[in-house]
Parts: structure tokens; sequence; C-alpha cells
């Protein structure tokens, strides 16, 4: 990327990211000595660089773009909205009209009982309330010992404080410490934790670890227990069959909230509105974001079951709430992105064409020789790059998913890599033509990965 350039402006762009932009998950020397690449224009699946190329994104931005990119309408959702009236707060007992009608519509779509929506400006700003609501939940119904939230290792929440140590990545919490009152258990990853066991015997055990630290931190200490109904940044990990009905016996065994992130499961990626339903789950709290507007302007936020209402109702002021907090602008562009969701019948045309030929034409790419596994649901997929199929033993140390990232960049697809799993979250309106173009490049893109890593 840094050397041959068709465009000179390119070059003055990352002039201006080596000495101002501070990127976020960026390592700051690589992007001065690299320079990042600079994306200019999306259409449906498509972005282009500064450089020309047209790359199919295969990651909907960062999970975001639902509807795909270039909607007008959603532009112009906004641009009137901003007309009427661009911002306005709903502190101090005031409301406008694009919230209230996009809480009423959301709770429509979430699954019966959770008719209650909490707005906020991220999902890592979702995942922070809902750590402040579930305490002040407890607090309310006189047990204010009832603090501990369990999560998972390798799961993802988010990163503001509050978000980062709730999520288990050992990298974020080693640069700053987490906080206190949060216990992780293991993850349900049966292709790199498995060992020996079938994946249904492994999906039990991991589900067995909730209940192991429900008994160790105890009942009397424990507010909820948060999870991805699939882990995303994780490496896109769905669970063995056995470990949801696993967990939901457990769950409904001990007096303690569950709370399901669907930041990225939300809003039709699974083919379902939420990973919940896919699942048969029942949260108490689920966390929303990225494609509640397809990404187009930032929003998240918090549904709040019946139940847990009914006890907030009786807690006087919750001392809470962000400026952006349901902004109006925001609130406008999500009506109208779920609009284009339910008009277009987009889920519909997940769950029954595209998603299951995607499904089967990436698990085509089980007879390359890098390929230990793929797995996906809807329009959620992984592929293990290793070296040895039967024992799943890795290209060690070689940055095989760095490798074949690179390759896949430069030949027109972005991919992303969690170690060495590849992953994908196109936007939930590709077409059968572009998966396949999606799983056309992936395969070219592991040849040259192989060359290289044999080479
Ligand atoms: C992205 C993500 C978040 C954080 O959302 P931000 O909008 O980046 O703050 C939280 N949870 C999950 C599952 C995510 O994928």
């Amino acid at each position: 990327m840094s050397t041959t350039h068709k465009n000179p402006q390119t070059l003055k762009w990352q002039a201006m990211s080596r000495d101002h932009h501070l990127a976020p998950f960026s390592d700051f020397q690589q992007l001065i000595d690299t320079g990042p690449r600079i994306i200019v224009k999306g259409e449906g699946v498509y972005v282009w660089d500064s450089e020309g190329n047209k790359i199919l994104d295969g990651m909907a931005g960062l999970w975001c773009a639902a509807v795909g990119y270039g909607r007008d309408e959603l532009a112009d959702a906004a641009s009137k909205q901003m007309k009427e009236l661009p911002f306005y707060n709903t502190f101090f007992m005031t409301a406008h009209p694009p919230v209230l009608e996009l809480a009423k519509v959301i709770a429509e779509l979430a699954p019966a009982g959770m008719n209650h929506l909490f707005f906020t400006g991220s999902g890592s700003e979702g995942n922070d309330t809902m750590l402040r609501m579930v305490r002040h939940y407890w607090a309310v119904k006189g047990q204010p010992a009832k603090k501990v939230i369990i999560s998972r290792i390798n799961g993802y929440h988010g990163s503001t404080v509050a978000g980062a140590a709730l999520g288990g990545m050992a990298g974020m919490h080693a640069q700053s410490g987490t906080i206190p009152g949060i216990e992780h258990i293991a993850q349900p990853y049966w292709f790199g934790e498995g060992g020996d066991m079938s994946p249904d015997q492994f999906g039990i055990w991991a589900a067995e670890q909730l209940e192991q630290k429900i008994l160790e931190v105890g009942e009397d200490q424990v507010a909820a227990f948060i999870a991805e109904p699939i882990q995303g940044a994780g490496g896109v990990i769905v669970p063995p069959d056995s470990y949801w009905p696993k967990i939901r016996e457990i769950l409904a065994k001990y007096d303690i909230l569950f709370v399901a992130d669907e930041v990225i499961c939300g809003f039709g990626r699974t083919g379902e509105w939420f990973g919940s339903d896919f699942y048969g789950l029942q949260p108490d709290l689920m966390t929303i974001a990225k494609g509640l507007t397809s990404g187009y302007i930032p929003m998240g936020g918090l549904i709040v079951s019946d139940k847990v209402f009914e006890v907030l109702k009786q807690g006087g002021d919750f001392n809470h709430g962000f400026t952006y907090s349901g902004h109006p602008v925001a609130a406008a562009v999500a009506l109208e992105n779920i609009r284009i969701l339910r008009d277009e019948k987009i889920l519909e045309t997940v769950r029954e064409e595209t998603a299951p030929y995607l499904q089967r034409r990436l698990r085509e790419l089980l007879d390359h020789p890098l390929v230990g596994e793929v797995r996906g649901v809807g329009m959620l997929g992984a592929i293990e790059l290793v070296k040895d199929k039967t024992t799943r033993a890795r290209y060690e140390g070689q940055g095989a998913g760095m490798i074949c990232r690179g390759h896949c960049f430069n030949n027109g697809l972005i991919m992303r890599a969690v170690g060495d799993t590849m992953i994908i979250a196109p936007p939930l309106v590709i077409s059968k033509a572009e998966i396949d173009e999606l799983v056309d490049k992936a395969r070219l893109c592991l040849d040259l990965t192989l060359q290289d890593l044999q080479g």
C-alpha cells in the first residue's frame, strides 16, 4: 500500500493520519510506517478506496451496514430530522417524536415481554448502562449485595471502562486493568479449546462453568450473566448445540438476570430479529447498536423487560444518561433503517435464501488444505486456518490470519482476521452473485496464503 499510488491525494491523507489521527485498536507506529487504506465511498456491498479499488465488504463496515451502503432514504431521514429538530435532550421530563416512535417500534420487534427502551450513543454505553441498571435493580429489590456480573473470556462488550471489563479480551485487560465485581468464565469455543471432547460434550462443560461460578461467588452476590448469542469479535464463535439449552436450564435455577448482548446479532444478522429469537433465549435485558442504524449514525441502547422495568419504576430517579440518549437524528435514521428491513423483507430473504446459500458455499472451502473448520449462522461466518485438519494444529507464530487478511484486501475482499480465524459478516442485502464473488475470492486468498506459509 505504501509503495505505489495512483492518486496523489492518498499520500496527503496518509500524512494527515501520521501527523494527527489516533485510530482505534491500532499500532500507532505501524500506522505511521504503512499508512491507512483510505476508504472514500460505499455502494451496496462494496466500498472503494482512494486508489480506485473496488472492494467487497465482507464485514459490513464493522458488523453494521445491514442494509448496505448508499441508501438515500437514510440520508433523507437524517436531513429531514436535522431541519425539523436536530437535537433536543430526553432528560428532565422531555421527549420528542422520533425517540418515542423508535422505542415503540423496537418493542414490537423484541421478544415478548421486552417493552422498554433506554437509548445510548453506542454499544459500549449500552453495556455501561446495563451494569448500572442491574445493580440499581437489585438495590431497589432490597438485595444491594447482588453486584457481580458474570461474563465470558473472549467475549466482547465494548471499549469503555465497564465495556472492556465486562468483555473478556486479555489484551484490553492487560493495558488498563479491569474493575471489581466482574467474573469471567470459559467460552464455548470448541474448535480452539474443546480438546478431545465432542462439540456437544464441550458445550455442556462450558455451560456448567456458569453454574460453578454462581456457586463460587454465591447466588446472593450475582447480579447478572451477560453473553453474546454468538461471539462476534472473539471470532464468530457459534456455540455447540448443547450450550444454550444448558445455559437456559442453569439460568432457570438461579435468581440472576440474563443480559443478551445483541449488538452484532440484533436486527437480522441471524435471519431473526435477535440472536435471542434464533436460540430461544429469554433475556431480561438486551444491548443493541450496530445494525440498529446500519451504522449510518451512532446509536445504541438497552431493551429492558417488563420484569426489570416494574422494579426500576419503584426506584426513584435512575441517575444515569447521556446527552445523546435517544438523539432525534439517530432515532429518525434507526426508524427508517427498520422500515427498510421490514418493507424489503430483508430478514425473510436472509433466512430463506441468501444465508442458507452463503453457509453452503462457505462450507465448500472445507476441501481446502488450509481450512480446519467452517462455521456460521445467518450472515455470520468463520473459517479456521490450520496446519493439520485432524489435530487442529495451527501455523504457530506465522500470522496466517494476517497474511490471509492482506491477500483479501489486495484482491478486493474484506475479511477480518481474529488470530488465525477468518471471519465475515457481510451486509444482509448481499445477493447470491455477490456471495459467489465473496467465496471465490476467499478461495483465491486461501491459496495465496498457503503458498506464503509453505514458501
Ligand atoms: C461492537 C460491540 C460492542 C460495542 O459497541 P460500540 O458501539 O463499539 O461501543 C458491544 N458488544 C458487542 C457484542 C459488539 O460487537
